[in-house]
């Protein structure tokens, strides 16, 4: 979004804003017989009767957002097949992907806004129109406190509100109404997600980069599972090239998954120690002269620094075997094999969470060993691809006097140093744990009473959900907009329910990469029930608030009080309405980012094919049934920078003295506190990830709990059998902070100090009635640890122990 100095930011244009309204009253859990609506699909519904049309879209599954056509017969979504037209997706949509028909039809959907009745968690709500969903938001009701109690009370300060959301094309349209609304606190996933690896990349390089697995001979593959964890394109283009078929690939991992059984080499690794790996990796590189040394005297900074401090500290392979697990010779053998194949090697950035208290420092190493093969910026190795122009369209974002900053807790450090209580840096998405901790324990300058959460599960996907349970309580008013009953919206108080991707356009996105391209998520079908889209759901209720909540500001913000003794008050409310980003259609607003730069066919492409870049039609050819060009090679984007970093400076920094400033080593090092210990009879938890299943979001999906039913406990063979516990066996896993229970998969794929289960099983939601208590939530056993940069969850730092049930 375009930030500009002034406080009059507003859309051009104008469209008519209407509030559809619904109605009727009643004491409902969620999942009373709805009468069955419009375009609703059952098991009688037929299909390839009717004319079918298609609507070009995108999937919203997992992040990815492949590009799909909905196959739409008489009003009913029948089949999404994958759109070639797109050069990120191919022609491909994963299982997921196919199931988003799913999302469409769950009968567990949110239908209908809701405000609570019952006791906070407990699931009970009553029906409600829009209009009193928005009343109750702003005035309370006798089982909660209104948002103009609580401003009224905290003398307009805008902070005394939290908002967060997750990862989605409209997390923007909800995050327009955050900045009008003049709250400081703001929490993403990020911090629950890639937080490190996108900040290590990002200050090492200038920017997170992509790897070019279909032309790398290389592949280091660390901890990252792309055979299961995400499979798209990308994924196959490793796959398709291992096994002697032109590219190599390690995999380092503690478990044997599937990437490991395709790779070429599997080296199993003591958990959270890959930062060791990399180092002797880097020793063996700098020691043997080994690295580019014409990229490195021209493109690194610091590497002087670093040398001395890998050489010195004694890296070696032999050093990092002790704490790695990882023999020495097939280190040596890895860092030789890599700088052979450079430029052509990757080490893979990956797109996990953070694992460990040595993320951050890890992906810094990792970016740094990349940066010392010359391997950056070029055909084969991390690349930064093209990104092509959107128009930017403006918001509102009034400044109030009253509010105050973000709530974080500054410490003072040693003379020249400064930083936070919970982490060095507090990043744009802020970290949930240790704001969530803050809160509990009332150790905020001033309070926050309320909260907004936009397609968000904290219950389910923050470490130590008894404490997450604990922050909705206290917070005196919850507003929850989702498409699902989830875990996190049974403690709303009020529920206003979202439309799901298939039902809505969203904000048109630029997508980067070699082959660059633009695409549009349309809407597929008109939104179901009584659900809309997040940017009619803002319209409406700031054309509710807007006015009253200037009333507020008149009352308590002298710089308001001043400007209204030199200007009509019609004058000064129009820089504080903030109705007027959601004043237009999605629609209208891509029309206007796109139509200036690219003309009007661009938006007949995106609105017909989902897709544009420019030359489309000129470049796209269809090879064969699973081949398609979008380039011509000579076209595509391998190099944009020169052959560079993205930095200010243009080199990779090796040794970043500002970091120091924030009590952070400048450069990466190993310390002893990294080691993790496993005491005599527990084990060190490990989490991840599903093809079939994205988080949460996706664990009430019928259609994918046909490939996955729930979640297994992988415990080795040995220690299964010595307690006694076979394939099947219910287990309960228990931690300081909670428990949990699932069924054991005794496996000899990990070692025997080691358990893991995959992410987003077993929420409590009564509502969700495939989810509902299938399987085992991983949050409710993994301790509230945050790593020390960007105070992002640790989510490999629990010791747990089990029991058979
Ligand atoms: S990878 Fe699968 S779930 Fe994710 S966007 Fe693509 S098709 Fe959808």
């Amino acid at each position: 979004m375009q930030v500009e100095v002034s406080r009059r930011r507003f859309l051009q244009g104008s469209v008519a804003m209407s509030i559809i309204g619904g109605s009727s009253v009643g004491v409902t859990n969620l999942l009373a017989n709805e009468d069955k609506e419009k375009g609703d699909f059952s098991p009688t519904t037929k299909t390839g009767t009717g004319e079918a049309t298609e609507v070009a879209t995108l999937c919203e599954m997992c992040v990815n957002k492949c590009a799909a056509l909905a196959r739409v017969e008489n009003g009913v979504v029948t089949k999404l097949n994958p759109n070639p037209l797109f050069p990120k997706s191919r022609n491909m949509l994963c299982p997921r992907g196919n199931a988003g028909l799913q999302a469409l039809y769950d009968p567990d959907r949110l239908k209908h806004p809701m405000i609570r009745v019952g006791k906070k968690g407990e699931g009970k709500f009553k029906k409600v129109s829009w209009d009193e969903a928005y009343d109750a938001i702003w005035n309370g009701t006798k089982d909660f406190t209104g948002m103009q109690k609580i401003l009224e009370e905290e003398k307009d300060n805008r902070s005394s509100f939290l908002f967060c959301a997750g990862e989605g094309m409209a997390e923007h349209t909800f995050k327009s109404f955050y900045s009008a609304f003049g709250s400081s606190n703001w929490l993403n996933h990020a911090s629950l997600c890639l937080q490190t690896v996108v900040s290590g990349y990002g200050i090492t390089l200038g920017s997170y980069p992509t790897a070019d697995l279909d032309n790398a001979e290389y592949i280091i593959m660390a901890g990252a599972n792309r055979a299961e964890a995400i499979v798209t394109p990308d994924t196959m283009d490793i796959f398709k090239r291992t096994k002697g078929r032109g590219a190599k690939l390690i995999c380092v991992d503690p478990r044997f998954t599937n990437t490991a059984s395709k790779a070429d080499k599997w080296l199993p690794i003591n958990p959270g120690t890959d930062l060791a790996f990399v180092l002797a990796l880097t020793y063996v590189v700098i020691n043997e002269e080994l690295y580019n040394k014409d990229f490195v005297e021209k493109n690194v900074n610091g590497f002087d620094k670093y040398k001395v401090n890998i050489i010195d500290n004694k890296y070696t392979p032999e050093w990092a075997e002790t704490i790695t697990g990882i023999k020495a010779k097939d280190i040596y053998q890895i860092a030789r094999d890599f700088m052979a194949h450079a430029p052509k090697a990757v080490y893979y950035p990956g797109r996990r969470s953070t694992f460990s208290n040595s993320d951050f420092q890890l992906r810094r190493a990792m970016a740094i060993f990349q940066g010392l093969s010359g391997g950056i910026d070029t055909k084969g190795g991390l690349i930064f691809g093209k990104k092509l122009k959107l128009s930017p369209h403006a918001g509102v974002e009034p400044i109030y006097e009253r509010a105050e900053a973000r709530a974080v807790n500054k410490i003072e450090r040693t003379k020249g140093q400064v930083g936070y209580a919970d982490c060095a840096v507090v990043s744009g998405g802020g970290s949930w744990v240790a704001w969530r901790n803050r809160f509990l324990e009332n150790k905020m300058s001033y309070k926050v009473r309320g909260m907004f959460i936009y397609k968000h599960n904290p219950m389910m996907n923050m470490p130590n959900i008894a404490k997450t349970a604990k922050m909705f309580e206290k917070m005196e008013l919850v507003v929850a907009i989702d498409t699902m009953p989830s875990d996190s919206v049974m403690y709303a108080d009020v529920v206003l329910p979202e439309c799901t991707y298939l039902e809505r356009t969203d904000p048109v996105k630029t997508f980067s990469g070699v082959e660059p391209s633009i695409a549009q998520r349309n809407k597929v079908i008109d939104p179901m029930y009584d659900t809309k889209p997040v940017m009619d759901i803002m319209r409406g209720l700031t054309k509710k608030i807007s006015k009253p909540l200037f009333e507020i500001t008149k009352k308590y913000d002298t710089d308001v009080q001043d400007e209204l003794k030199e200007a009509k008050e019609e004058e000064v409310y129009t820089e504080f309405d903030i109705a007027k980003p959601f004043e237009h259609s999605q629609e209208h607003i891509n029309e206007m980012m796109v139509k200036g730069i690219y003309g009007e066919e661009a938006v007949k492409s995106l609105k017909e094919k989902g897709v544009f870049y420019p030359d489309m039609d000129k470049y796209y050819k269809k090879i064969s049934v699973n081949e398609h060009q979008y380039y011509p090679e000579k076209k595509k984007y391998y190099t944009v920078n020169g052959g560079k970093a993205k930095t200010n400076s243009k080199k990779v920094e090796c040794y970043l003295p500002n970091l120091a400033k924030k009590c952070v080593d400048p450069m990466p090092m190993w310390h002893d506190e990294y080691s993790f210990k496993v005491p005599a009879g527990k084990f060190r938890l490990l989490t991840g990830r599903h093809a079939q299943f994205t988080q949460s979001g996706t664990s009430n999906n019928m259609m994918l709990r046909d490939l996955m039913s729930e979640n297994y406990l992988w415990v080795n063979r040995r220690v299964a059998k010595e307690k006694g516990i076979n394939f099947g066996d219910m287990v309960e896993v228990y931690s300081k902070v909670g428990k949990t229970r699932l069924k054991a998969y005794p496996t000899e794929k990990i070692a025997p100090n080691q358990l893991f289960f995959v992410h987003g099983f077993g929420e409590e939601s009564e509502e969700l009635t495939w989810a509902y208590k299938n399987g085992g939530n991983d949050n409710a056993v993994i301790e509230d640890i945050t790593e020390p940069v960007y105070g992002a969850a640790s989510m490999h730092e629990t010791n747990v122990e089990i029991r058979k049930v």
